[in-house]
């Protein structure tokens, strides 16, 4: 089996060719083939020596996954169905936002987090996704996007999966792309969202990195959280409050909660009240994202209206709880989360 270079860390790659008697310089060299001139050939980094490629070639690989289903919303959303090598599929989506290209990565094929309203969740874990998976998903999109001389600019991993639950991948991925001689995307325009694994929050917040923190809150307590998150059952509020709180002072960062708004479960003034409550009670800083919830047909929940969702915005703004109501992609494609992969898996079976 060939080890795919894609994903390493700088300090990784380096260690590894050093391993194989190379100079430091020669890692630097293969990710700037990589990530600045965007080749995946060895046979074509020509300052490298021959004998050093042919190793190369032979031991290590660069590969993409291939675009299995492609959806194009007239948003100017792309979707993409990807493939691995052992046929594992994964979504990636492109949200073409104002600031820049912001990509979504799945952290896992599937995943066993439950939550009730998650599309993702309809089809359990089957692995994780290497470092070198997660970057094939950015660099498939960007190979995408340079056509129209684009490049991805934002990472969001916020696809199928629990990302602290594959945490060491995870972290090589992001801190790949955040690295200055690779894809330089820079730490506040890369965000990891947890649904509250609090063991994850307290590592991560003593990695030293200023790459951004979203907590899936969903609910101003538990009693609701419990209903629609089963994490919450072994992470209880006060416990993810307080790692919050520790991960604030430890990172020097804010967090962001997601949160979204299900009619008639979460959604009243009073539970408005209830977070900005909770909030303030820990003296956390963070900023509430309010997410307009993308409707799942297997599920029971309804979206709020957009007039409960202001509402629900303008109170916490009141109650002095920094709020934004996060834009809608892709409407008219299969958008929420873990849609497209699971109706393609659905008519595989049919
Ligand atoms: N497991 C991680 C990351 C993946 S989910 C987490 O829970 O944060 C990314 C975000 O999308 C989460 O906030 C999740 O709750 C939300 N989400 C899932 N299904 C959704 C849907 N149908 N509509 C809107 N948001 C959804």
């Amino acid at each position: 089996m060939k080890k795919n270079l894609l994903g390493y860390t700088l300090p990784q790659m380096t260690e590894e060719f050093v391993a194989l008697g190379q100079t430091k310089y020669r890692a630097k060299q293969v990710y700037a083939w990589v990530y600045q001139k965007r080749v995946l050939s060895f046979a074509e980094m020509t300052d490298i020596s021959k004998d050093f490629r042919a190793t190369l070639e032979r031991d290590y690989c660069l590969d993409l996954p291939k675009i299995f289903t492609r959806q194009d919303s007239s948003d100017g959303t792309i979707k993409l169905l990807l493939e691995m090598e052992d046929g594992a599929k994964v979504e990636t989506v492109l949200m073409p936002y104002n600031y820049g290209d912001a990509i979504c990565v799945s952290s896992q094929v599937g995943c066993n987090m439950g939550c009730a309203f998650c599309a993702s969740g309809l089809h359990r874990r089957t692995r994780n996704l290497t470092a070198a998976e997660m970057m094939g998903e950015v660099l498939v999109m960007d190979q995408l996007l340079s056509q129209w001389g684009r490049r991805v600019t934002h990472i969001v991993v916020m696809g199928t999966g629990e990302p602290f639950d594959n945490y060491d991948n995870v972290l090589s991925f992001v801190k790949a792309a955040n690295d200055q001689s690779g894809l330089s995307i820079g730490a506040r325009h890369i965000t990891v969202s947890t649904c509250g694994l609090v063991d994850g929050i307290r590592k991560y917040g003593k990695e030293g990195i200023q790459i951004n923190l979203a907590i899936s809150l969903h609910a101003p307590n538990d009693e609701i959280r419990n209903q629609i998150m089963p994490i919450s059952k072994g992470y209880p509020m006060d416990k993810l409050m307080e790692a919050v709180k520790d991960y604030e002072e430890n990172a020097g960062r804010r967090v962001t909660f997601e949160y979204i708004l299900l009619a008639g479960l979460n959604d009243s003034l009073a539970h408005a009240d209830e977070l900005a409550d909770l909030i303030h009670r820990y003296q956390i800083f963070a900023y509430v994202n309010l997410i307009p919830y993308n409707e799942v047909a297997e599920k029971p929940y309804r979206r709020s209206s957009m007039k409960q969702v202001k509402a629900f915005a303008d109170r916490l703004m009141k109650r002095g709880v920094n709020t934004t109501v996060r834009k809608e992609f892709g409407g008219d494609i299969d958008a929420a989360c873990g849609q497209l992969r699971s109706k393609v898996l659905k008519e595989g079976q049919e």
